[in-house]
């Protein structure tokens, strides 16, 4: 085991035992201060951010790295020194903040000015996101979703089981998590209505999913095999990709999804990295028929992620919890996801993400989208403040968190959320 991970270990940062962010964990993330507004790289443990950029400054940081590089604005420039300095940094972090070293913890100006409570750090983009690319792997997912909009048909097209579905998303409009999320204006067409209307999108949606985080470069015509797409992911974070359904249902057909998935993707603040998940892999769903080769899997490669969503209307006091899943299910894997897109000669860059497509389970609470929970909205869920939904009202904030837990270790993401705002509407419109 990468002694990192050892389930043993504690820190003196003694919020960090049972939290989401564990010593084992140390996830990355771009943070700024009220005092000091350079955004800079950070990583969590317990309520606070450990600022890796002073850390550097204050001589503590082994191995050398290029001067400056926790300070660009994103983790672009870091993860670009590749996978062993991802790996030596993260060696460097979990010995200054274990319990028995007390280099960093005993050293007063260090330490206050390298901790920063959470309640004071204002957390960022943590990557560029030149590329965002998201798919549609989850079959509990495709299926529902066929049998709600093909009712005559097999409810998976034939396709699904040989290709990881996608389509380009838009990387302009990918936010950290707390932004607020603007309801969208399109076009819509129920089936029996002689025409299309414009207007605020009335089936406003959440897709539950995750996103991984490319850290290293394909070059444009490069090819990759399942196994070195595995190695080339820096890690991943959560990601709510918001959809417009009713906009969604009127324009996919022949080139699917466009304007009911441009409007916002968020994404938690924190990226876990792969190095952390390493003991949470895990087989996915047996694959029948088998892949073609060039994406079949060498090892596990699935992620045993527990994954909740909840819904906090304005005002309410609590949230509600409406689902809850695990990133396990899915059928195809990030990397075949990623081997499978550069082959066909697409360039991958640093800080690009691939969403993993909305996560359903098996079970009618393990569902990842309102579209699937209310069935298209004809089955209400009930909220705690006893209002009901079927889509997203204004007001309301969708709340992602998701946990890795086992054999003693568990570690957490965070959260991933956005408040709805109400839609821009001019006259004569
Ligand atoms: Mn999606």
């Amino acid at each position: 085991m990468n002694p990192t991970n050892d389930p043993s270990l504690t820190s003196w940062v003694t919020s960090a035992q049972g939290s989401d962010f564990p010593i084992q964990n140390l996830p990355w993330g771009i943070f700024s201060t009220e005092g000091d507004e350079r955004r800079r790289a950070g990583v969590r443990i317990g309520d606070r951010v450990l600022d890796v950029d002073a850390l550097q400054e204050a001589g503590l940081l082994d191995p050398v790295l290029p001067k400056g590089v926790f300070a660009t604005g994103t983790l672009d420039a870091f993860i670009g020194l590749g996978r062993e300095t991802w790996s030596a940094v993260r060696a460097r972090l979990s010995e200054l903040l274990r319990a028995d070293v007390t280099r960093l913890a005993e050293d007063a100006v260090a330490r206050t000015r390298a901790l920063v409570p959470i309640e004071a750090a204002v957390m960022h983009l943590a990557v560029s996101v030149g590329g965002y690319t998201d798919f549609y792997s989850s079959r509990e997912h495709a299926t529902n979703v066929g049998r709600m909009f093909r009712p005559n048909d097999e409810p998976l097209l034939p396709n699904w089981l040989a290709i990881p579905i996608g389509y380009n998303g838009r990387a302009s409009t990918v936010v950290v998590s707390g932004t607020p999320v603007r309801r969208p204006l399109g076009q819509m067409k129920a089936p029996t209505a002689p025409a299309p209307t414009f207007g605020p999108c009335r089936k406003l949606d959440f897709e539950l999913e995750m996103a991984a985080v490319v850290g290293v470069a394909n070059p444009m015509g490069a090819v990759m095999t399942v196994a070195e797409a595995d190695r080339a992911i820096f890690g991943w974070a959560l990601l709510d990709d918001w959809s417009a359904r009713d906009i969604q249902a009127w324009e996919y057909v022949p080139l699917g999804p466009f304007q009911a998935k441009v409007f916002a993707s968020s994404i938690g603040a924190w990226i876990v990295t792969a190095e952390a998940l390493e003991p949470f892999r895990v087989a996915g769903p047996v694959q029948e028929p088998e892949p073609l080769p060039y994406l079949r899997h060498p090892a596990a490669m699935n992620l045993d992620v527990e994954l909740e969503v909840a819904i906090r209307p304005k005002g309410a006091a609590e949230a509600t919890v409406i689902a809850r899943t695990n990133f396990a299910h899915m059928y195809w894997s990030t990397a075949q996801q990623l081997a499978h897109h550069a082959i066909g000669g697409c360039a991958m860059n640093i800080g690009d993400i691939i969403g993993s497509g909305t996560i359903s389970g098996p079970t009618p609470d393990s569902l990842g989208s309102l579209l699937e929970l209310s069935w298209n909205g004809t089955r209400p869920i009930s909220l705690a403040d006893g209002s009901s939904r079927t889509f997203l009202e204004d007001g309301d904030t969708v709340i992602f968190t998701g946990r890795a837990t086992r054999g003693g270790l568990s570690i957490g993401f965070g959260v991933c959320e956005g408040e709805i705002l109400p839609a821009h509407v001019r006259e004569g419109w």
